[in-house]
């Protein structure tokens, strides 16, 4: 007869490779009772593959709630029996793996504070050497790709093989409409570095706030995320943490109801035709677009040369803001933003800058 704990770790790799695998749950577990009745109004609605809760909490200022500690472990395991849902939880330190492991949490996280620092990502994969555990990887607070690349490196040399990674988003100073800023050309980046293992979003600490969860939930879905690792609580304006961002079981099963999910793929060969055309096409423009590019900095190189030898700075502040207001202007016509406009430019800008430098200098 199989013990709880064989049909779990099944049961678990199953959840694993399920797509999309749905995470929810408390951000903090504050009481038995919270535990347990978000659990088991989470594992109503059907969608959830996974239930988390903080047990320990990395708050940023000290007094605030740091969770209740290895005591919420036995409400997690009490919730998994009642639900028969695997459970996951955030472990920062070799006695959190220690304490987690005990309790038979199921799944590991690190949290972004964590994956910042090479040494508790270092303790932590120590403590779990030789143990056969899914771990994700939460992106570091701060838009370093080396960090996050990193972590996972550090879980892999351990012999860790059921990673995964979380996108959180990244802090920034000062008020932005995120709490931390998607920046999906990280976490895109980091599925090129790593393909094939598990992508999820978080859009509770992306957002901090209820109102943009669906939009940034569907936009990560669009970018062919892996699933999704939504807070929720039963009451969520009285949370202990985190309560701008939390939704109601309810609430959460109306998201995902609405979410359009997506396929990678499709074998539809009229699908196949039309995009392989499509693709063709824009391969040609960007080829003429690098072309009039290595054109446009022979020019640069050309202008280098005349304010060499005239002895005339590189910058010119003037001719630069006519150019940003010609192309504001002609790039408004054609349908493009003033962000893409201004951000173009600049590297356009910058390597013509470099161009210039080197002829200065040679
Ligand atoms: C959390 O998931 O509750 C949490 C603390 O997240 P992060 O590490 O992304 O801040
Ligand atoms: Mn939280």
């Amino acid at each position: 007869m199989q013990t709880l704990q064989q049909n779990m770790a099944s049961l678990t790799l199953e959840k694993w490779n399920k797509r999309p695998l749905i995470i929810s749950g408390p951000c903090s577990a504050e009481t038995e009772e919270q535990v347990l009745e978000t659990a088991t109004r989470l594992a109503k609605t059907g969608k959830i593959d996974m239930l988390r809760a903080g047990i320990w909490k990395p708050r940023t200022k000290p007094g605030m709630f740091e969770g209740n500690g290895v005591k919420s472990l036995p409400w997690l395991l009490q919730a998994k029996k009642i639900t028969g849902i695997p459970t996951t939880v955030e472990v920062a330190t070799a006695k959190h793996v220690e304490d987690a492991l005990q309790f038979e949490v199921d799944v590991l996280w690190i949290g972004a504070r964590t994956t910042v620092n090479p040494f508790s990502v270092q303790e932590v994969a120590d403590a779990l050497r030789g143990v056969h555990i899914p771990v994700l990887i939460k992106n570091p607070i701060n838009p370093d790709l080396e960090l996050w690349s990193g972590a996972i490196e550090r879980m892999q040399k351990v012999g860790l093989t059921q990673l995964g990674m979380i996108h959180r988003g990244f802090s920034s100073y000062g008020n932005t409409e995120f709490r931390n800023a998607p920046m999906w050309h990280l976490p895109i980046e980091m599925k090129r570095r790593f393909p094939g293992m598990p992508l999820i979003c978080d859009p509770s600490h992306i957002c901090g706030n209820r109102a943009m969860l669906q939009s940034v939930a569907q936009k990560s879905i669009d970018l062919d995320f892996d699933g999704l690792m939504i807070e929720s609580h039963i009451d969520p304006d009285n949370a202990w943490s985190d309560a701008k961002q939390q939704v109601t079981p309810g609430r959460l099963l109306e998201m995902l109801e609405e979410l359009v999910w997506r396929n990678e793929n499709s074998t539809e060969p009229e699908f196949i035709n039309a995009l392989t055309t499509l693709r063709e096409q824009i391969n040609q423009v960007d080829d003429e677009l690098l072309t009039l590019l290595g054109q446009r900095m022979k020019l640069s190189d050309k202008i280098g040369q005349y304010k060499k030898d005239n002895n005339i700075t590189i910058l010119q502040t003037n001719r630069w803001n006519e150019i940003l207001e010609r192309a504001f202007k002609k790039g408004e016509a054609m349908g493009l933003t003033r962000e893409f406009i201004t951000r173009y430019f600049d590297a356009v800008h910058m390597e013509s800058i470099q161009h210039q430098n080197k002829i200065m200098n040679s």
